[in-house]
């Protein structure tokens, strides 16, 4: 039997308060994505990888609809990605284009036609922008492209790359000979191109480590281009759109966590295991309830206003995944406690959305450095 826990506690009471232009049709998505989601965790095996990318091909046809307009799209993604963190914060790649965006936006129309069939199918891109001096400091990266006849050659080595081992590809930061940044997609068996694994303490469902890049032939129709700029916008503008995202997931996975300790208190008062639920456990459960839901208004509006070119999006952005993953996390440090010891075992989903959020504290833009930089803009308007 498939069940749709997040769609019917978190989303479908309020949808027609917070989001009025949701139509019946985009709602019905949402659920059956859910119901997709649980039945095909039910049936995939394999390593998390193997798993989570088989669910994602699972998943493909049952993407959203694509109606309304982008700003409704945005926002129904972003609810699908809250109901993927329900389930599980490894499964925030198994819907939508995640960093194929980047292809589908900025490369030339053979090179979109071609991904955005694989994407379709379920194929995954990584980004690797990071390097060894900091993840913080893109203009400083030295991974570099040497002109070489109708093409260019890519090394350097990025660090810290999530989706290593199952991404089909990636979108590879690197200074040109002019010390442009430019964004280049690079597949990820090509000659040159070598993966090496680190292990995690959370967010395991994907393989992470290090893409070394020796002198890999990139064709010139590899490089990504947008009108008036460089590698550096299309990066901001991609993660205007996929901070959003982030912060959905990660509000998700604590709706989650939410949902799980409050079905315990439940079963526990049911069975007079617990004679009555303490105040300050109700206390927790009702601020967090509270907390999550406006952050989740947040990160959607924030998605919908990367869709309508708003030039308040990129700050929205940088905010709201703060905003949204801080919230979430500790919304799950405060519920934790609530059901006592039985959390803390290793293998207790709670335990893992713990470990895993704390992985988003880094992933997707390091929080102080977003805020700074979202400081820096209110000062400059
Ligand atoms: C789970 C996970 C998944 C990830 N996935 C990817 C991925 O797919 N692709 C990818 O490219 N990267 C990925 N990353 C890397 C991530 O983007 C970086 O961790 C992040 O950008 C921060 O960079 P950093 O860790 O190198 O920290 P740094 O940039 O070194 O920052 C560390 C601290 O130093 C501070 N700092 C920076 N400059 C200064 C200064 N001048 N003085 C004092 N303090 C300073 C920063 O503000 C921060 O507090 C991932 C990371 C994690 C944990």
């Amino acid at each position: 039997m498939t069940t749709t826990p997040a769609f019917t506690a978190w989303i479908e009471p309020q949808a027609a308060a917070a989001w009025p232009f949701l139509t019946p049709q985009h709602l019905e998505d949402l659920s059956r994505l859910e119901a997709g989601l649980t039945q095909a965790l039910s049936t995939t095996h394999g390593t998390p990888g193997e798993r989570f990318l088989a669910v994602r091909r699972e998943l493909a046809p049952l993407a959203p609809v694509r109606t309304g307009g982008p700003a409704a799209v945005a926002a129904v993604m972003a609810l699908a990605g809250f109901i993927c963190g329900w389930h599980d914060l490894n499964l925030r790649d198994t819907v939508g284009p995640g960093h194929g965006r980047m292809i589908l936006h900025h490369a030339t129309p053979a090179l979109r036609a071609t991904w955005t069939k694989r994407l379709g199918a379920g194929d995954l891109v990584g980004i690797a922008a990071t390097e060894r001096h900091g993840g913080s400091r893109l203009t400083e990266i030295t991974t570099r492209l040497f002109p070489d006849g109708n093409g260019w050659r890519l090394s350097g080595e990025k660090c810290w790359v999530s989706r290593l081992q199952e991404a089909a590809s990636f979108v590879v930061f690197a200074k040109d000979p002019t010390g442009r940044i430019q964004a280049a997609v690079v597949p990820a068996d090509g000659e040159g191109v070598t993966r090496h694994p680190e292990t995690p303490s959370g967010l395991g469902g994907w393989a992470w480590g290090t893409l070394a890049l020796n002198d890999v032939h990139v064709p010139a129709e590899h490089i990504l281009t947008t009108p008036g700029g460089d590698g550096e916008r299309i990066f901001r503008q991609h993660f205007a759109a996929f901070r959003p995202l982030v912060a959905a997931i990660a509000l998700g996975t604590a709706a989650g966590v939410h949902s799980q300790v409050r079905s315990t208190l439940h079963a526990r008062t049911a069975t007079r295991l617990l004679p009555r639920v303490r105040d300050t456990a109700l206390v927790t459960l009702g601020r967090t309830q509270g907390e999550i839901h406006a952050g989740l208004l947040a990160a959607v509006t924030a998605a919908r206003l990367t869709a309508q070119h708003s030039p308040h999006a990129d700050m929205w952005a940088r905010s709201v995944k703060v905003h949204g993953v801080e919230t979430a996390h500790r919304a799950v440090q405060d519920l934790a406690p609530l059901v006592g010891a039985s959390g803390f075992r290793a293998d207790s989903p709670i335990s893992k959305a713990r470990t895993d959020l704390g992985g988003l504290l880094y992933a997707d833009g390091i929080h102080d450095a977003l805020l700074r930089s979202v400081g820096r803009t209110l000062l400059n308007t």
